[in-house]
């Protein structure tokens, strides 16, 4: 029975979802990770044996560390955590971990799921999200609106990380916080948590007991504050000898503000790093990225200040920097930039909107990334508003996900490869169309029952956005008939 479902919260927080989900609010607990010492028992026997702690020598190297990001939204794809955000926040995390030897990076795409029973989620939802979604050999982290009434947990049946949207935005340290758990860390005040408190909860400002008592940490010193607070005061506790004391807020397994905190301690590093080794060294299994800074890119178009680019075939372009691997860009409807209608992480210096409001004022920017880099500013902030476009329009209405075609933007010159199931095996014919409908190509396809895959060099075509058809040649028997967008880049 994973301890998850031992919580009495959790039956409670199942009923009261529904009706919390609606209002934006800060969540009423600070962390939802539920530890006892069934669970730390690694942990135990490290802190058992000195000498691990004594002879602990760090790695030259930073241990570079790949987490699976997934971003979830509601059913209808509403309500994702937003990616200049996520750039932020994993900056902030590398620099709250800069002294730890660990280093974090984002491996692969960003997983996008749409269920609103995950977005806002109690701890059963939570966990078969994570089972269904998450990547072997990666610390996944998953963003959601509500993580079963918390800033974020994480748990160990699953062995997956959740955090809410509201608690990783700037300053926070709730990312910092989980991924210590991640590694085995409890709460400085673990013992008191849960109201009844035992004897060896009870750690002794003279440190003589420190080893045994709560977080097993000497480094941490004694903390009795399960609750949120601002240091540098709660309390104060007596501790007992009769001391009294102040417990340190400025570690990130505390309870205190996500201001005060900014560290974690020598022995909680080594036992970190230990864990790393012994017990999740599967993150290690790939080649660590090389980590690189990058210069600003320069945005190039549109020009800004442009007045009627069309609205739904505006194209956003910048400068080439050397040691990006991609690029976020992001497109808002003000210049403050939260009121975000598009965003994106592109490895093209492109970037392609077709669907814009007309005659409408845009503002974006865009940052150059690469692998545990995501902390380049961005460009400045340029604009460009929307007017009408030449060409007649056709009603994309008819666009199935059954056609695929990529890479999309395609690059002039660069075969179009097209992918599609048909139920039988039939010819086809697939035609490239202008938006005002004249044929530019045509290719004849012999397409198989079940997957296909075709690769189609074009004729060298103006940049702009096509239709591309794909038909069944005899169409008194068999109606297939797919639609879908492709846009050419110079
Ligand atoms: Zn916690």
């Amino acid at each position: 029975m994973r301890n998850f479902f031992s919580l009495v919260a959790a039956a409670l927080l199942a009923g009261l979802t529904q009706t919390a989900t609606l209002q934006a609010q800060a969540p009423d607990n600070y962390c939802g990770t539920h530890q006892t010492e069934a669970d730390l028992q690694w942990l135990r026997a490290w802190q058992a044996d000195p000498a691990r702690f004594a002879e602990f020598r760090r790695a030259e190297e930073d241990q570079i560390l790949p987490v699976k990001v997934h971003i979830v939204g509601t059913d209808d794809g509403s309500g994702y955590y937003r990616l200049d955000l996520l750039m932020e926040a994993f900056c902030d995390l590398n620099v709250q971990y800069e002294a730890t030897g660990f280093h974090f990076y984002i491996h692969g795409d960003i997983n996008y799921i749409n269920n609103t029973a995950y977005y806002s989620h109690d701890y059963f939802n939570g966990s078969r999200m994570m089972l269904e979604n998450n990547i072997q050999q990666m610390i996944n982290i998953y963003f959601v609106n509500d993580p079963s009434g918390a800033c974020g947990y994480y748990t160990y049946g699953p062995d997956a990380i959740a955090i809410a949207k509201s608690c990783a935005g700037d300053g926070n340290s709730t990312i910092a916080h989980e991924i210590g758990h991640y590694f085995s860390l409890p709460h400085t005040f673990y013992g008191w948590e849960f109201g009844t408190v035992t004897e060896p909860a009870r750690e002794k400002v003279a440190r003589t007991n420190c080893n045994g008592a709560a977080d097993g940490f000497c480094g941490t010193g004694p903390d009795y504050a399960p609750y949120r607070w601002n240091c540098p005061t709660t309390g104060p506790f007596t501790d007992p000898d009769g001391v009294s004391f102040v417990p340190d807020g400025t570690f990130y397994m505390s309870y205190s503000n996500d201001a005060c905190t900014d560290k974690f301690s020598d022995d909680q590093q080594a036992a970190m790093h230990d864990f790393l080794n012994e017990e999740r060294e599967d993150l290690l299994v790939r080649a660590a990225p090389s980590l690189y800074t990058h210069t600003l890119v320069e945005p190039a178009e549109p020009l800004n200040g442009t007045i009627g680019t069309a609205y739904n075939y505006t194209v956003l372009k910048w400068s080439k920097e050397a040691n990006a691997s991609g690029y976020q860009v992001s497109v808002a409807l003000n210049a403050s930039m939260t009121a975000i209608t598009h965003e994106a992480i592109v490895d093209d210096t492109v970037y392609i909107l077709p669907e814009l409001t007309k005659d409408r004022k845009h503002y974006w920017r865009v940052k150059p990334l690469s692998k545990g880099n995501t902390c380049t500013p961005y460009s400045s902030i340029q604009e460009f508003t929307t007017g009408e476009i030449a060409s007649g329009l056709i009603d994309f209405a008819a666009g199935t996900n059954a056609l695929r075609a990529f890479p999309n933007p395609l690059s002039s010159g660069q075969p179009l490869t097209i992918q599609f199931d048909s139920p039988t095996a039939m010819e086809m014919t697939a035609s490239l169309l202008s938006m005002d409908g004249r044929m530019l190509a045509s290719q004849s396809i012999n397409a198989l029952s079940g997957e296909n895959r075709v690769a189609w060099n074009l004729p060298e075509l103006p940049e702009g956005l096509y239709l591309l058809e794909l038909v069944s040649t005899n169409r008194s028997d068999n109606n297939q008939r797919y639609l879908h967008k492709v846009a050419i880049s110079r």
